[in-house]
């Protein structure tokens, strides 16, 4: 097998070493957040009435919340959250806001070459809203509208950023080795694609922390640390429960994305795949200009296994990715947010990225859950009789596509029938995931068989392209 550039050009062991000495593990985004935006809100206790319950406090259910109180002015809608609002991947991921409702465009003409067109205007008006929402609300969540850099860190992939940018799509910009290194100084650079407007980057947590502002501010009423059990549709709308109280609305919506579904049909649709992120501490103005990267696009390099990083607002790098770890038995479990050896990895990979950047610490080192489904990409449908709806398994690219996931939601309990319910996406549910054993044989495999096209080339073997012939596979 061959190596990856990660392999061949290791920077010294002292140098990652030290620069993990004194990370903690917690999520930069969390720890950046305000007081005054993580109110302590209170847990459901009796018995409520409202016209819309949502059970979830990520961004799907916010967005859903914050959308329902635009459509239907004056209607009760309570969001029910097991923990704090923004705590699972709303509040951890790695900021990128991208247009693509289908992760990327590939897998969505893999899947529906028909609706692609449509898809992607949706796409970049459902990305133009988020970016409007800042303004339109009074919301801050540091969205820049920066594009993307995709790097060919290997010599197969120039091939593929030659093909990408021959299909000419608007905004898409071939970078040579020579401009891609004068955007971003990595050695590691053969050749770049910047797709300059369908990303902007955002800080995470304050978008959940101020979507659930701005949804109490209109009245939208949202209760923290009270898991809910039960789903209750005898009577005739539908009663949601935790321990020590309930809702009782005409509709629902779920929003539990890759926890266990309160619906049974929905258990085996996700599984989670653990991805860690590492945060820099803030790059001093000469560590910056070493490494230009005066555009501030999110950086995602091309591997199977791929790396993205992106600037904060105080010029701090995020790098996450690489490893994407199952666990047999699909549970979210804290316990697999903590991995050395991957934090380790990381580090390495970051200073090969960036040689010129020895020395720099990491402050905060995290992990979290991947929504994967086997479309990669989110499904929706309703249950009940039309009275419960449900989007989840955005498979690590739900930032943007959660607010179109919200809109989506409220057409199908409206009933309304529109471009978006036409979408096949939107009316065909993708396969589950096998119950176990199967499911950990098969993704383990899957992912052996990516890592080892990343060391050959990007050659994929036979279970690889059987997989892709299926529509199948996995990605994080
Ligand atoms: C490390 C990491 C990096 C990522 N990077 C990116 C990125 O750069 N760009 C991108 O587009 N996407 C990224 N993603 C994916 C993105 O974060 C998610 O797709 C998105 O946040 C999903 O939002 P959500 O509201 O559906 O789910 P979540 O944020 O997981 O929210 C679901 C909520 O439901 C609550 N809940 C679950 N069950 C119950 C219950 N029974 N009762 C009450 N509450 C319940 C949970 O407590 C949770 O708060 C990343 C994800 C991770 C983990």
């Amino acid at each position: 097998m061959g190596t990856t550039v990660f392999e061949r050009q290791r920077p010294p062991a002292s140098v990652v070493e030290h620069s993990l000495a004194q990370s903690v593990h917690s999520v930069f985004w969390r720890d950046d957040l305000p007081r005054t935006l993580m109110p302590d809100r209170p847990a459901l206790v009796g018995t409520h009435r409202a016209d819309l319950v949502i059970v979830g406090g990520g961004y799907t259910g916010l967005w859903t919340a914050l959308l329902a109180s635009e459509r239907h002015p004056g209607a009760k809608i309570a969001v029910i959250e097991a923990q704090r609002v923004g705590w699972a991947a709303s509040g951890r991921n790695g900021g990128f806001c991208e247009a693509s409702l289908t992760h990327g465009h590939e897998n969505g003409m893999a899947r529906w070459p028909d609706d692609m067109p449509l898809l992607e205007r949706l796409g970049m008006a459902n990305l133009d809203a988020i970016q409007a929402s800042e303004a339109q609300y009074g919301m801050d969540f540091q969205f820049e509208r920066t594009g993307q850099l995709a790097p060919a860190v290997e010599p197969h992939e120039v091939d593929w950023l030659k093909e990408w940018a021959a299909e000419g799509a608007e905004g898409v910009r071939y970078l040579d080795q020579a401009e891609a290194q004068a955007s971003v100084h990595s050695p590691t650079y053969l050749a770049a694609v910047w797709e300059k407007d369908a990303c902007g980057i955002v800080h995470p947590a304050r978008m959940a922390a101020e979507l659930a502002r701005v949804c109490e501010e209109r009245g939208v009423e949202i209760f923290e640390r009270s898991h809910v059990t039960g789903l209750d549709t005898s009577g005739p709308g539908v009663a949601v429960a935790t321990g020590d109280g309930r809702v009782i609305a005409s509709h629902a919506v779920l929003a539990t994305n890759v926890f266990p579904s309160l619906l049974k049909r929905n258990r085996l649709m996700t599984v989670p795949v653990y991805d860690y992120v590492l945060m820099t501490e803030p790059l001093t103005a000469e560590q910056l200009a070493s490494i230009g990267w005066q555009d501030r696009q999110g950086i995602g390099d091309l591997a199977n296994q791929f790396h993205y990083y992106r600037l904060s607002r105080d010029n701090r790098i995020l790098f996450g990715g690489y490893d994407a770890i199952y666990h047999y038995g699909r549970r979210v479990d804290p316990a697999y947010e903590h991995r050395p050896e991957t934090w380790q990895k990381l580090a390495s990979h970051f200073f090969t990225t960036f040689p010129q950047l020895h020395g720099v610490r990491f402050t905060h080192r995290w992990a979290g859950a991947i929504d994967t489904s086997t479309q990669f990409t989110a499904f929706f449908g309703t249950a009940r009789e039309g009275r419960v709806a449900y989007a989840a398994g955005f498979t690590g690219l739900g930032v943007g596509s959660t607010r179109f996931a919200g809109e989506v939601m409220l057409d199908l309990l409206d009933g309304v029938s529109n471009e978006r319910t036409e979408l096949e996406m939107v009316r065909r549910r993708p396969l589950p995931f096998p119950p176990e054993p199967a499911a950990a044989i098969g993704i383990n495999a899957t992912r052996w068989s990516l890592d080892r096209a990343d060391h050959n080339r990007g050659k994929r073997n036979l279970l690889l392209k059987t997989l892709d012939a299926l529509g199948l596979g996995f990605d994080s």
